[in-house]
């Protein structure tokens, strides 16, 4: 369970102006939908990488802020806007410093898989739906007056092993390969202070540019521990199999 008790006081450093956060004392990290380029939908924390945007216009990381104290309630302050997808493009012209265009080209990665993240969702319960009405047709409810006045249950549908799972293609624009280029240049430059789950998200930049080899480099870093769980094992099946597409998968 996420329980906030009050909010942060935070002094941003281009301006001086003062925001608040919520003060998290435990979090959940709960999603319905987690997919394998890092983003977490409807999860009860924020899904970000800290990138905010001043009222003053200047583009800022969480981290970067000056911590003031705690307040009960939230009056006459407010929270620091995130910046809008549209933002991240014009900001991005203006040649951040690396922290900053690494959290900016993160962001606009997740929003260019948006379209793709909803044709996969259609196209998974479509085929699903149709597996379900296939069972159900060789499975007829067959049970009679007397059957039912015993509470016999009805036949229970159990989704069959064999039941197909495909995916629309995933056919990335320019615009998106080029973000992808840029923001794997940019992790790569990085390795110094290299974290196993930068690791994970180069794997994946290269397997959506199906650019296979570096792909399977960078998986071959993610530590053993990271191994262990999701969404590792479904990359690798996904890199045999030469799929580029973005992944849903549960934790
Ligand atoms: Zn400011």
């Amino acid at each position: 369970m996420t329980r906030v008790a009050g909010f942060q006081q935070l002094r941003v450093p281009c301006c001086g102006q003062v925001y608040i956060k919520p003060n998290y004392l435990s979090m959940n990290f709960m999603a319905s939908e987690h997919w394998t380029d890092g983003l977490r939908t409807a999860s009860l924390m924020p899904n970000e990488t800290g990138l905010r945007r001043c009222q003053c216009g200047q583009f800022l990381l969480m981290h970067d802020t000056e911590f003031l104290g705690l307040v009960e309630s939230a009056e006459n302050l407010t929270h620091l806007p995130c910046p809008k997808a549209h933002e991240l493009d014009e900001y991005l012209t203006a040649s951040p410093k690396a922290a900053l265009e690494i959290a900016a080209r993160t962001e606009l990665w997740w929003h260019h898989n948006h379209p793709y993240r909803q044709s996969y969702r259609d196209h998974r319960n479509a085929e699903e739906q149709a597996s379900r009405q296939a069972w159900e047709a060789a499975q007829p409810d067959q049970r009679t007056w007397w059957d039912k006045f015993r509470g016999k249950a009805a036949p229970q549908y159990q989704r069959p092993s064999n039941a197909p799972f495909t995916i629309p293609p995933f056919e990335p624009t320019s615009e998106q390969l080029s973000n992808m280029t840029k923001l794997c240049v940019l992790l790569e430059q990085e390795a110094s202070e290299f974290a196993s789950s930068k690791a994970l998200m180069l794997a994946e930049l290269y397997r959506e540019q199906s650019l296979w080899q570096q792909a399977q480099d960078w998986l071959d870093k993610v530590s053993p521990e990271e191994q262990q769980h999701q969404p590792f094992g479904l990359m690798q099946k996904m890199l045999h199999r030469q799929t580029a597409a973005p992944m849903r998968y549960r934790a």
